[in-house]
């Protein structure tokens, strides 16, 4: 095993506490882990990436960072704040709703402004914003912009979307790790969308006694290849050799409502809800939809034994507006 470089950021370990109130509602024993309060730039699971990939950004002695995502990016606004830290520009091309085959026609507004907006504002992140296209355009984008900074001089560190390289997943395994340490539990909830969460701690599964049952809030139906192509790189850079398969990635597809990036009922129900049973927030756009694929699955009777939801954060998108309020 080779572990790579970490920059300390975030609050660890964060807090796993039960849900009495929504345990007894649901019949089901019900945990929560607040990566809601990792403590960087207003938290969420973004934070534990960072760790890795801004001491990899450090080691390489670069001074600009590029990445790309949606407007309301919870990883932008995390990732601002660690550039800001340590001088770094911070470069981020982002759509407001990025999509895979066809565009989102949501009806009804869609919370795009203020938010995590406000706060790249406050951190001094250089947002490039471009008119919506698919996840592939917005990548090739991004990497167009990294060749165009080089160009004009600047050391450049490339992230994925969501920070999902092998170092962000190698975090979540590290996550799985710590949450293995705080008690036994038979199920985990996340939700899914760039993947490395959802991979990580698939990767920890087996230390931890655990499963984990991932909720796509951006689904592809190639989405579980993905996993396994992304964490066979962890294995070779690190030698985890967690040799994950298709056998250990349970995707839940149905709880996305009209699209990637726009709030569904029955996410904004679970947010009511969370809110009016335990006083927790969820965020409208990835821990709702996971929170309201939860509630499906105790309804199912598949939540047997001690269920942990993993809380990713993400509440800035709270307070996004559908029209520019700032
Ligand atoms: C990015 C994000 C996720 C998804 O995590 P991935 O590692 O990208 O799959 C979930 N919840 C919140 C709040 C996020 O910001």
């Amino acid at each position: 095993m080779v572990e790579p470089p970490r920059l300390p950021l975030v609050l660890l370990p964060t807090p796993v506490h039960p849900l009495p109130r929504l345990s007894r509602e649901l019949g089901i024993d019900l945990w929560i882990k607040r990566d809601d309060l990792t403590g960087l730039a207003l938290g969420g699971n973004k934070g534990r990436k960072l760790e890795y990939l801004m001491a990899d950004a450090l080691l390489k002695g670069c001074d600009t960072i590029v990445t790309c995502g949606s407007l309301q990016s919870n990883f932008v606004r995390q990732l601002g704040a660690c550039c800001a830290m340590h001088q770094i520009a911070c470069h981020a091309v982002v759509m407001p709703l990025p999509y895979n085959d066809a565009p989102i026609l949501a009806a009804g507004d869609v919370p795009h402004e203020g938010g995590n907006v406000i706060l790249d504002r406050w951190l001094g992140v250089e947002l490039h914003r471009v008119p919506d296209a698919p996840w592939d355009a917005l990548f090739a984008q991004a990497e167009a912009l990294a060749d165009d900074l080089e160009a004009a001089g600047r050391k450049v560190y490339r992230i994925p979307v969501g920070g999902s390289s092998w170092l962000g997943a190698y975090a979540f395994y590290q996550a799985g790790l710590e949450l293995a340490k705080q008690g036994e539990f038979h199920t985990v909830v996340c939700p899914t969308s760039s993947g490395s969460t959802h991979g990580g701690l698939a990767a920890a599964a087996g230390h931890g006694g655990f499963r984990v049952l991932g909720v796509m809030c951006d689904p592809e139906p190639e989405f579980a290849q993905d996993l396994i192509e992304l964490m066979a790189v962890v294995d070779r850079n690190s030698g985890l050799g967690a040799g994950l398969g298709p056998e250990d990635f349970v995707l839940r597809f149905d709880c996305v409502g009209q699209g990637y990036g726009v709030p569904s009922d029955e996410g904004q129900e679970a947010i009511a809800r969370l809110a009016r049973t335990e006083g927790i927030f969820l965020d409208p756009i990835y821990s709702a939809k996971a929170f309201a694929g939860l509630l499906k699955f105790a309804q199912e009777g598949l939540l047997s034994g001690r269920t942990v939801f993993w809380h990713t954060g993400g509440t800035p998108a709270l307070f996004a507006t559908a029209t520019d309020q700032t």
